[in-house]
């Protein structure tokens, strides 16, 4: 069952996923072939630098790359890059590409990931940041404008929040255009959105809440934009970016015979079926609640990927994944543990009453997550609490939180 030096082994996707998991097939000791097949042309790079420090001007984005020379040397991987993946045979283990060849293994992953998600009225002149071509062109356009220029920010989200901190690094005057009562609240929940509600306006950062964007106007022609409200207003804006969340990857399995629901559904070694697994943020995998989730964080692809070539070349399982993430916004750091629901209750503890706090969500009694804000020594410290059941009585007796403040 484990894989042999004479299997093949299939990697659709290019990106972090992808890339990790041809990394951890070699780590693992596989000795067969390996081929990556991405649609961009570009070697795998990592995507959380291109809304933060690569927008904000502090990075070239060559510190992105991943698959530096010496990675690549030793992941000994067949690149089949800037063609895109359009059929996987399941049976036969063989992905057709766009250009008509097909490629077959004896193993298939699928590491496609998301897309940035488009509202209705989204222009090819609109900017959004997915992708190294997205981050690149964002940037032009920022090297073109003027100190106190307006950028507009559709989505007050992780990424729109981090493109107006760049925005706002650079000098420019962002205007976060968000249509929720507040930023974060579908994500965080009610509470923890009021905690955060201040982030950026103490950043200097303009936040609009409720708002109602119908489209973007570029009738002016030096590249700028009205931004259109419902009610007829408008916004005159140099650049607009839109940032109002992801989908996945997934039409190209459309007639696989994969379960396709909110992207591929995995069972826990992260198969699809016997001899295709998906990782990353194209998995729908199961979560010890009984329900299937698909979480789109930066660990979870990469604990992904070593939890599928774990199986496929020892056949040990891999532990619970805890999925972690963080987001450096408004000149602070969010960290989030766990996997919140926005209705769990939630409590505040190590707060320093200086912007750092730890938030302990709750469901039904039992520690569901952690957000820490500027607090990553208490969050790290606080982990435990996630891997195993823990009432709320139970993490308050043992405050493993009460560190001291880094
Ligand atoms: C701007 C930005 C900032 C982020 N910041 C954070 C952060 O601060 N913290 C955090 O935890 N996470 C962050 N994330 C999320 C994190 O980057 C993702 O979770 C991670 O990239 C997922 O890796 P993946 O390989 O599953 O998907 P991706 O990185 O999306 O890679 C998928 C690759 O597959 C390619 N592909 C798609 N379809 C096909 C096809 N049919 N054939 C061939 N190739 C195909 C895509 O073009 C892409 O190259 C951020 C994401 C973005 C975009």
């Amino acid at each position: 069952m484990v894989l042999t030096p004479r299997d093949h082994v299939v990697v659709v996707g290019a990106g972090l996923a992808g890339w990790r998991t041809v990394e951890e097939l070699r780590r693992h000791g596989f000795a067969g072939e390996v081929t990556l097949i991405g649609d961009e042309a570009e070697l795998p790079y990592d995507r959380p630098p291109l809304s933060k420090q690569v927008l904000a001007g502090k990075w070239p984005v060559t510190h992105t790359l991943l698959a530096t020379p010496e990675r690549l040397e030793r992941a000994r991987v067949r690149l089949e890059l800037g063609v895109g993946a359009r059929h996987l045979d399941v049976a036969a283990t063989s992905v057709a590409l766009a250009d008509g060849r097909v490629i077959a293994g004896t193993h298939v992953v699928i590491a496609t990931g998301t897309r940035a998600r488009r509202l209705a009225w989204y222009t090819p002149e609109d900017f959004e940041v997915r992708n190294l071509a997205d981050a690149r062109r964002l940037i032009a356009r920022f090297d073109e404008l003027s100190t106190g220029d307006v950028v507009a920010v559709v989505g007050g989200g992780f990424i729109g929040a981090e493109v107006a901190s760049a925005a706002a690094t650079r000098g420019l005057r962002p205007v976060v255009l968000e249509a929720g009562e507040r930023p974060l609240w579908r994500v965080l929940g009610a509470t923890v959105s009021a905690w955060l509600q201040d982030l950026a306006p103490d950043f200097g950062v303009e936040l609009r809440t409720r708002q109602d964007v119908v489209g973007t106007d570029y009738r002016y022609d030096n590249g700028d934009a009205d931004v259109v409200f419902a009610d007829g207003s408008t916004l005159r804006a140099r650049c607009v970016v839109v940032g109002v969340g992801a989908q996945p990857n997934v039409e190209w399995l459309e007639d696989s015979g994969l379960v396709l629901d909110n992207g591929v559904v995995v069972d826990a070694h992260q198969l699809g079926a016997a001899r295709v697994g998906a990782v990353g943020d194209v998995a729908r995998f199961p979560w010890p609640d009984g329900s299937f989730v698909r979480v789109e964080h930066w660990q979870v692809a990469t604990d992904h990927a070593g939890a599928l070539a774990r199986y496929w070349t020892t056949g040990e399982s891999a532990a619970t994944l805890i999925p972690y993430f963080w987001s450096d916004q408004y000149g602070r750091k969010i960290q989030v543990l766990g996997h919140p629901h926005p209705e769990d209750d939630v409590v505040r503890v190590k707060d320093t009453g200086e912007g750092q706090w730890l938030g302990v969500y709750s469901r039904r009694g039992i520690v569901s997550g952690l957000v820490a804000l500027n607090q990553p020594r208490a969050l790290t410290l606080s982990r435990s609490l996630l891997e195993e059941p823990t009432t709320l009585e139970a993490a308050y007796s043992r405050s493993p939180w009460s560190g001291p403040t880094p």
